[in-house]
């Protein structure tokens, strides 16, 4: 249903759960964040109900990070409970992911990936997503070896491409990678995106209401787009094409 999404010096914790609740308006079950933690890990606090259960959750959770991830749910695959919410998780926890809309062929591709050894722990058709990206990296790292001549994001850029190529149905995407810890991916069919343009900082968000205040600088995401966000760049790819450029809008909002 919404999404929001930091990286930049901040806190990201902080950020996410601030445009959560700007995101309320739009309706939800469920919601939940991830951050990419200075230790290393990956930690992800999530709760059916309102925002303020998460919120309460949060007082005895650690978030450190300055990369992270929030979602609001509106469940469409799997009850609306704590496992079932957003962010889930990938491989053995290396990708972790928000979604909005719905993956027509999650059954399919579910199948498919319990047969190569993924273990699923959600009703949902987004945690498929999870796991298929985490499955095409792997598959992209062990052809390219040992080597590193190519610039460091391609290969995630590779795995959602190759990912999201098999998806029917709708998606909003924000995906962090464990081992990547400077870098947000998005990536859009059918579901809104907008890259809030900071300094030193960028956002993500699934309409420009999380946005105010922060940045009034905006680039949208297209369908079939795949953006590689960090703190000071901003790059668009094509799931054709390869990298394309992009454009900065001022975002206007209606209050
Ligand atoms: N289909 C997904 C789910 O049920 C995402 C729903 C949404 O857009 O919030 O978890």
């Amino acid at each position: 249903c919404g999404i929001v999404g930091y990286i930049g010096p901040k806190q990201a914790a902080g950020y996410l759960m601030e445009g959560l609740r700007r995101l309320e308006y739009r309706g939800y079950d469920s919601s939940g964040i991830v951050t990419l933690e200075d230790t290393g890990e990956v930690a992800i606090t999530k709760a059916a109900g309102r925002i303020d259960q998460l919120a309460a959750k949060l007082r005895d959770a650690s978030h450190q990070g300055g990369v992270g991830l929030g979602h609001t749910r509106w469940a469409t695959h799997g009850a609306a409970n704590d496992t079932n919410s957003h962010p889930h998780l990938g491989g053995q926890g290396e990708v972790a992911l928000v979604h909005n809309g719905v993956i027509e062929n999650f059954r399919n591709l579910r199948d498919q990936l319990e047969q190569m050894g993924y273990e699923f722990i959600s009703e949902t058709d987004s945690e498929v997503v999870a796991h298929l990206i985490a499955a095409e990296l792997k598959a992209v790292l062990e052809s390219l070896g040992d080597d590193t001549t190519h610039d460091p994001y391609a290969p995630l850029v590779e795995a959602v491409r190759a990912a999201t190529s098999q998806l029917r149905g709708t998606y909003g995407l924000g995906v962090v990678f464990r081992d990547y810890p400077e870098v947000v991916l998005a990536a859009r069919l059918g579901s809104p995106l907008v890259i809030g343009v900071g300094s030193g900082e960028n956002f993500i968000a699934s309409d420009g209401s999380p946005l105010v205040g922060h940045t009034d600088r905006i680039t949208y995401l297209s369908d079939h787009e795949i953006a590689v966000v960090t703190a000071d760049s901003i790059r668009l790819h094509d799931r054709e094409q390869g990298p394309i450029s992009h454009k900065v809008s001022l975002l206007e909002i209606d209050e």
